[in-house]
């Protein structure tokens, strides 16, 4: 099973400086779950965007809150 593993207490600031390198995963904060973020998953006008206006987009497809948090690292094989 891979693990994720959180880069701890960093952020790029916007999305177009995280390292293409680099897995994103979508943590709700309502309801712990996770999910792997995409970055094709972006429209255009969000790709130069900050992750928080990102993270302010999120919707959670368990509980629908609108609660998301963008968690940078890579998985471990
Ligand atoms: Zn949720």
């Amino acid at each position: 099973m891979a693990l994720f593993h959180e880069i701890k207490d960093w952020t790029p600031g916007y999305m177009n400086v995280a390292p293409a390198h680099l897995d994103i995963m979508a943590q709700c904060t309502a309801c712990g779950q996770e999910q792997e973020f995409s970055r094709d998953s972006l429209p255009n006008s969000l790709k130069h965007a900050l992750v928080e206006d990102v993270e302010r987009r999120l919707k959670c497809s368990t509980c629908g809150a609108r609660a998301g948090k963008l968690k940078f690292g890579y998985w471990l094989k």
